[in-house]
């Protein structure tokens, strides 16, 4: 009887830990609900890499959480504690593809491959990733077949040009603002005007109303039930 009692209470126990993670995020947009009236979802492209680090205090310091897409060949033993801490943060790890090449011109063999190896390289660390960003946002029907994940665009401050100073990035940033939208930057490495926009733009949107989140959360949030075949730049 002891051993029953025993083994029914760890059983209570692996029941209430796999709760644990679904009852915090409903718990995180509930306080987000309370605080915000508008919604954006971060999102960074081509990491992770060594700026990775200098986004995630970023984002930490003010409450707030992304959906990091990232390159399946950067996934590995050196950036397994970034895309560890980011999901401890509250972020989600998302694809961006093997190598970053154009979809379109790969045989479905070679797209198959670009999106298998990334998936299996984010389950090294993560779970399986729900949402693709396309590099150059190039995909063709092929790639809508192939790849099984939500394809997910938004708008985009050209912060992968270096020409673009941060000044610039932050006026595209709060003047493209708008409740639902999705916005695209850039970690890869020194992409530094990228983090000092980030530290201003982050204040400035909260003190307006919104709340920055991740893609997944920001469909919850929105109740939309993101459908294949659709490239979303927002949640509607
Ligand atoms: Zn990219």
């Amino acid at each position: 009887m002891k051993r029953l009692l025993y083994a029914l209470t760890l059983c209570l126990l692996a029941l209430t830990g796999c709760n644990h993670s679904a009852s915090d995020k409903s718990q995180r947009i509930k306080e987000l609900k309370k605080e915000y009236n508008k919604f954006i979802a971060l999102t960074f492209d081509d990491g992770p890499s060594t700026l990775t680090p200098r986004i995630l205090d970023i984002l930490e310091q003010h409450n707030a959480t992304a959906t990091f897409f990232v390159i399946g060949s950067q996934v590995d033993a050196s950036t397994e504690p970034t895309i560890k801490r980011a999901q401890e943060i509250g972020c989600e790890i998302g694809s961006h593809s093997f190598t970053h090449p154009y979809m379109s011109q790969l045989t479905p063999e070679e797209q198959t491959l670009q999106s298998q190896q990334t998936i299996n390289a984010i389950e090294q660390y993560a779970p399986t990733p729900k949402y693709f960003r396309p590099p150059y946002m190039d995909a063709d029907d092929t790639t809508h077949n192939i790849v099984p994940q939500i394809f997910i665009g938004g708008y985009c401050p050209d912060d992968w040009d270096a020409n673009v100073s941060a000044e610039e990035r932050i006026k595209g940033l709060m003047e493209n603002a708008t409740d639902g939208l999705i916005f695209i930057l850039h970690d890869f490495k020194d992409n530094n005007g990228t983090a000092e926009a980030l530290a201003s733009v982050i204040p400035a949107l909260q003190a307006q109303g919104y709340g920055l989140v991740s893609v997944d959360e920001l469909f919850t949030i929105k109740g939309v039930t993101p459908q294949k075949g659709i490239i979303y730049k927002k949640a509607k």
